[in-house]
C-alpha cells in the first residue's frame, strides 16, 4: 500500500494527515488537500452543486454525523418497526466514515 495519496483537485501528493480533507463527490469518497478543498468548495459553489459536497468527512463533522446516525440506527432498531431500508439508508454514512478512515486516513499517519 502506498504511503502517499494524490489529491483529486491538484493531482500532487498528500503527505500529512491534518492536510488531508476527506469529502463525498458525487456519492465517492475523494482525498483532498486543505487548501484544494477550499477551492474546490467554491468552485462548487459557483455551480451551485449539492450542499453535502461541501462538508469534510473526515473532521469533527463527519464524526459527530457518524455517532448520531449510529444512534439514529440503534434507536430504530430496536424501537421502531419499520422498512429494513430505512435501517440501511441511516447506515450509509456511517459507512462512509469507516470508508474514508480505511482507504485514505489511516495512509497518512
Ligand atoms: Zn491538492
Amino acid at each position: 500500500m502506498s504511503k502517499s495519496l494524490t489529491c483529486y483537485h491538484c493531482q500532487k501528493d498528500i503527505t500529512e494527515r491534518s492536510d488531508l480533507v476527506v469529502a463525498n463527490r458525487r456519492l465517492v469518497l475523494r482525498p483532498y488537500h486543505n487548501q484544494c478543498f477550499e477551492k474546490h468548495i467554491d468552485e462548487s459553489k459557483e455551480q451551485s452543486k449539492m450542499f453535502f459536497d461541501a462538508m469534510p468527512i473526515n473532521r469533527t463533522y463527519g464524526n459527530i454525523m457518524a455517532v448520531l446516525f449510529l444512534i439514529l440506527f440503534a434507536f430504530l432498531y430496536y424501537f421502531v418497526d419499520i422498512h429494513p431500508f430505512i435501517y440501511v439508508l441511516s447506515l450509509i454514512y456511517p459507512v462512509y466514515r469507516i470508508f474514508s478512515f480505511f482507504l485514505y486516513e489511516i495512509r497518512l499517519s
